[in-house]
């Protein structure tokens, strides 16, 4: 069976693991705080806050833009429901746009359209690991006076070329990034989140908000020779990574440049593989992204039925996923008003499919997944003739 990913883990994480348990402090302490100091310096970014997982991460982000009740945050249907899950969180409402449909990203045109008198916020997704097209995105945010945040889950490690400039996101472009380390991404704790911010003082809130807005952390209460009160100014989480997780990060970031340079040679045997196959249309990379190609999509040829193909292929030991999720179609947002077309996203999700990449997986393999691919689509083009004959 070919998985759709595969996290890569050693001895390495184990025995960090071991080292952790067996030094007695498990909570958040000093591995959180080398996992943050290792991340910053990867990305370019000044600071960077751990938490338990993006999603939480995303939802402090916003509030520590100010979003609440009666706010709107414009952003993706097309992304993973956590990206408009945490905009309610706060209490205010997604206001979906559509995507370009050569990039899977937020069409900076799509968001100029739908800022209004209660637009608060921007959040955009660089989605599958794509960065999207910030230098149009920013300025549009800017001129109407909005901070942006940047959805950055699987984006560890991609770059984007801004005013001529290769830079790494969540350096971070925007006013605040936030990843994940869910073991679909491309490094993983298990669970894991993290923001990196260009502001000082959202660091500070962020810090103060996952643990319980407690104003003395348990790790200097540990240490001190002097006894300490803490106290609590604001109302927080608990939003904190644990030790054990974060030793695995720490793990994890040595092997980041290896698993990235990985599965862009795996992209890019795709590419050539794929070529053979002109009805499907690889993913693009535009010139000023490189991805980290956290997702290989590819679309379909109209009229031919997604499931099928993935059945086809799934018989032959290749799962595959579909395209991604609309959020504004799932029963949770039902009651949502869909004020923009959001078309293009319904048909990346119903056209789409999503290819087996991680690093460990070899050329055979990846020649299974092209030939179940073929041979799924000859039988889906062999079914629609039988079904006209009929
Ligand atoms: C995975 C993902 C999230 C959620 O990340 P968690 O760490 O699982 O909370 C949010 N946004 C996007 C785009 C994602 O892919």
């Amino acid at each position: 069976m070919i998985p759709i990913a595969k996290p890569l883990l050693g001895v390495e994480e184990e025995e960090a693991v071991a080292a952790v348990v067996r030094s007695g402090w498990l909570s958040q302490g000093k591995e959180v705080l080398a996992f943050e100091t290792a991340f910053a310096a990867r990305v370019g970014a000044a600071r960077a806050c751990a938490v338990s997982n993006c999603t939480t991460a995303l939802h402090l982000a916003l509030l520590a833009l100010g979003v609440s009740r009666h706010d709107e945050v414009v952003t993706v249907s097309h992304s993973f429901i956590a990206t408009a899950n945490a905009i309610r969180q706060c209490g205010a409402e997604p206001v979906f746009v559509d995507i370009d449909p050569a990039t899977y990203n937020m069409s900076p045109d799509a968001l100029e359209a739908a800022i209004g008198p209660a637009t608060r916020a921007v959040l955009c997704v660089h989605q599958m690991g794509m960065p999207c097209n910030l230098a149009r995105i920013l300025p549009v945010a800017w001129k109407h006076d909005l901070p942006v945040i940047e959805d950055a889950a699987c984006a560890i490690g991609s770059e984007i070329c801004l005013d001529g400039t290769w830079q790494t996101i969540g350096a971070p472009l925007a006013d605040v990034a936030c990843f994940s380390f869910h073991p679909r991404k491309i490094v993983t704790t298990g669970e894991g989140g993290m923001l990196t911010t260009r502001h000082v003082h959202m660091d500070a809130r962020f810090r103060l908000w996952r643990q319980h807005g407690m104003d003395v952390s348990d790790t200097v209460r540990h240490k001190a020779r002097q006894v300490l009160f803490e106290s609590y100014s604001v109302t927080g989480y608990n939003y904190r990574m644990t030790d054990l997780q974060a030793a695995i990060g720490n793990q994890q970031m040595t092997r980041l440049d290896d698993i990235i340079a990985r599965r862009r040679r795996l992209a890019e045997r795709y590419h050539e593989m794929l070529a053979k196959m002109p009805e499907v249309a690889p993913p693009f990379e535009p010139g000023w992204a490189r991805s980290n190609w956290q997702s290989y999509c590819v679309r379909l040829p109209d009229g031919v039925d997604q499931r099928a193909v993935m059945q086809v292929m799934l018989d032959r030991g290749v799962a595959t996923r579909r395209g991604i999720m609309c959020t504004h179609l799932e029963p949770a947002y039902a009651d949502t008003r869909h004020r923009y077309p959001l078309g293009e996203s319904e048909r990346a999700r119903d056209h789409c499919v999503l290819l087996p990449l991680y690093p460990q997986m070899t050329e055979v393999e990846q020649a299974t997944v092209v030939d179940a691919l073929q041979r799924a689509l000859r039988l889906s083009r062999r079914g629609r003739r039988t079904r006209s004959a009929t």
